[in-house]
Parts: structure tokens; C-alpha cells; sequence
């Protein structure tokens, strides 16, 4: 099999399995117990904190709060934040459904939402943006990048904007695709609060954290025991976590970028039917190619064992598609979308084999429609 579907989850790294099973097996304590074994691994989880706070370049004091991945952390950022009655909220049009259906249940609740637009290579459209600016705006979400199409967005361009229109607007930013990924600063680029999740960067699934700054008041949406000072309560996931930890690093974005290019290159016999989506990560190739079912593609693929996606995972069994609407793509440039997502377990060799398959079948496709 050959997986390249690592938007969607990666494979748990081998050191983060080792991790687990020894928290699981040996230190299984509850890290809010009395006793020093308890305590140990409260201290334990902090270190894990620490990696965080340190690997996005946050202020001293900023706050980790561990969650059930970045679905509850988006949730958490979103709902938690103490925005006064009457303020705007603003979303990027194409932002993950956990962000998107939290814009939109608060506007069910007749609160004042309105989405910030994309342009035609999936960033954040700047101009559009600043036409919904004002002193009214009390939240804005955006994300790092995107999970469709890996377009990387202007963060800090975006922040500055916001805070010379509504100094006190809370700026999130969802960077679950970018989290050690691509270059991202939380205090340089002016964020509030950062969401972040483990099984986009080869930690497990179901741990994910909100990062908040210092001195800003989030409260909790779930009501309980007390756990992450209140603001999240819940046994936490103490191996999941520390398992978490053993990834947290800068990881390699030119071997990445190279198997990207490789992709890229060997598509030139196609070259002038497909259009790609997105300008940016090396993680995610975003293609659309009109007149093919991507589904089609993809389940031709699978039987040869080739794993890639459409759009992304969550999104992939509806037909309209926010994001690749947003950026001006027609009904058949969405229906024939394809997202290939790289990884560190890929080998050049297999993307290498991978993209001059790809290749291959999509000819077979164009001309079985040919002849049609
Ligand atoms: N935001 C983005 C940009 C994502 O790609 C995902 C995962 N597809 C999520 C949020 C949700 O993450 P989790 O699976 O940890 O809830």
C-alpha cells in the first residue's frame, strides 16, 4: 500500500507507540492524584506543554489546554471566548466543518457572522477582508492552511489588520495542518489563541490542544471535575499526550517539498488537464481535473493501492465544496477535485511510482469519456 492521504491522519510514529504503551501499561496514575505518582505525571504533562509554547514561539505564561483533538479545541476557542453581546464575528469561508458549524449555529443564534472570502488560490482574500473590518469586530477565525488545498495564509498580515480596526478582537487561528509543518510564530503573528491536534503530525488521534495567550480569559463549555485549571475538565489523555510530545518538533519541510515536486513533475503528460488548487504547503497537492469524478479516480487508484483523497476526508461525500467554490472553481473543477497529501513515511520512489499512475489512469479516464 502506498498512503498518501496524510491531511486526512498519519501513522502513529513508532516512539509515540512505545510512549503510549508505557503510560498505559506502567504509569497509568491519574495525574491529578495526591501522591507523587500523580504528581509526577501533572509534571510530565506540563512538559509537554512546555514543547508547545516553545516550538510556536508563544510568551511566557501562555496556557495549553489539552482537548479531545482540535474539533473540541476549535469549539473551546470559539465558544469560550468572552465576546461581548452585539460584536462581529468573522470566519474564513473555508475553514474545517469544526470551526465552520460553530459560525454557523451562532449565526442560527442571530448572532452577526459574516465569512471572509477566498481568492483564487485559496488564501484569505486581504482586499475582502478589509471591507468587513471595523471597530464592531470581536472574533475573527482563520486557519494556518488549509486542509483542502494546503493554500498558507497571510497570518500576521491578517492580525495586524484586524487589531488597527478592533484592538480588542480575538484572533484564532486553527493550525492544525501547519502545527511543525510550515514556519509559524504565535506571538510574532499577533494570535490569541492557536488550535492545534496530534494525528496531523504522526502523534495519535483524539489529542489536540488550544494554545491561549497570556492574561486572556477563556471559559469553559463543558462542565466537570476541574482538570486543565478549569477550563477543560476531564481526565486527560496522559498517554495520549506524552505520546503527542515525542512528535512535537520542527519536522523536515524540504524532504516534504521534494516529494511534492516530484509529484508535480511527472504530471507533465497531463499538464494541460488538470488545474491545481492552493499555493502552498509542500504537504498537500490539490488538483482538479475536469470531466473526471474524483471519486472514480480515487477508487481506481485504491485497487492498484494507491490511497489519496477528495477535498478533505470530512468533507469528501458531499458534492459542494465551500472552499473550491470560494476560489471560483466550477461544479465540474469540484466534482473532479483529488487531494494528495504527503508524509514522512512516503518514499520518492513511491511517489515516484504513485504520480505515474495517477497519470496513467486519468488518460484511461479522458479516454474512455472520449469515446462516449
Ligand atoms: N481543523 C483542520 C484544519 C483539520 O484539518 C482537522 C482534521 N481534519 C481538524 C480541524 C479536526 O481535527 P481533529 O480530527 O483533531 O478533531
Amino acid at each position: 500500500m502506498i498512503y498518501l492521504d496524510n491531511a486526512a491522519t498519519t501513522r502513529v510514529d513508532d516512539k509515540v507507540n512505545k510512549v503510549i504503551e508505557k503510560y498505559n501499561s506502567e504509569l497509568y496514575f491519574n495525574p491529578s492524584a495526591l501522591y507523587g505518582k500523580g504528581s509526577d505525571l501533572s509534571n510530565a504533562l506540563n512538559g509537554v506543554r512546555d514543547k508547545i509554547t516553545k516550538v510556536l514561539g508563544c510568551e511566557p505564561n501562555a496556557r495549553v489546554i489539552f482537548t479531545s483533538g482540535a474539533t473540541e479545541a476549535n469549539n473551546l476557542a470559539i465558544f469560550g471566548s468572552n465576546i461581548p453581546r452585539g460584536k462581529t464575528y468573522i470566519f474564513g469561508i473555508g475553514e474545517h466543518p469544526s470551526v465552520y458549524n460553530c459560525a454557523i449555529d451562532l449565526k442560527n443564534k442571530n448572532v452577526d457572522v459574516k465569512f471572509a472570502q477566498l481568492n483564487s488560490v485559496g488564501e484569505i482574500d486581504i482586499d475582502k477582508l478589509k471591507e468587513l473590518l471595523d471597530e464592531n469586530v470581536g472574533f475573527v477565525s482563520v486557519m494556518l492552511v488549509s486542509n483542502e488545498t494546503g493554500a498558507i495564509n497571510k497570518i500576521k498580515e491578517i492580525a495586524t489588520l484586524i487589531k488597527d480596526k478592533s484592538p480588542r478582537a480575538i484572533f484564532h487561528v486553527d493550525a492544525v495542518q501547519g502545527f511543525c509543518k510550515v514556519p509559524f510564530n504565535m506571538s510574532n503573528c499577533m494570535v490569541d489563541l492557536c488550535t492545534i491536534s496530534a494525528h496531523k503530525i504522526y502523534g495519535p488521534k483524539g489529542v489536540g490542544a488550544l494554545i491561549i495567550r497570556p492574561n486572556l480569559n477563556i471559559k469553559n463549555i463543558n462542565f466537570g471535575g476541574g482538570q486543565e485549571k478549569g477550563t477543560r475538565s476531564g481526565t486527560e489523555n496522559v498517554s495520549g499526550i506524552l505520546g503527542f510530545g515525542e512528535v512535537i518538533e520542527n519536522l523536515d519541510y524540504n524532504y516534504i517539498k521534494e516529494l511534492k515536486d516530484k509529484f508535480l513533475s511527472n504530471l507533465k503528460p497531463i499538464e494541460d488537464k488538470i488545474q491545481i488548487n492552493g499555493n502552498g504547503s509542500p504537504y498537500i497537492l490539490s488538483l482538479s481535473i475536469p470531466g473526471i469524478r474524483g471519486e472514480t479516480l480515487v477508487h481506481m487508484l485504491e485497487g492498484e493501492g494507491v490511497l489519496l483523497g477528495t477535498g478533505s476526508a470530512c468533507s469528501s461525500s458531499k458534492i459542494e465544496n465551500r472552499t473550491l467554490s470560494a476560489m471560483g472553481r466550477t461544479k465540474e473543477q469540484v466534482l473532479g477535485a483529488i487531494r494528495i497529501s504527503f508524509g514522512k513515511y512516503n518514499t520518492l520512489e513511491e511517489v515516484d511510482f504513485s504520480s505515474k499512475l495517477f497519470v496513467e489512469k486519468v488518460l484511461l479516464l479522458i479516454n474512455m469519456y472520449e469515446r462516449k
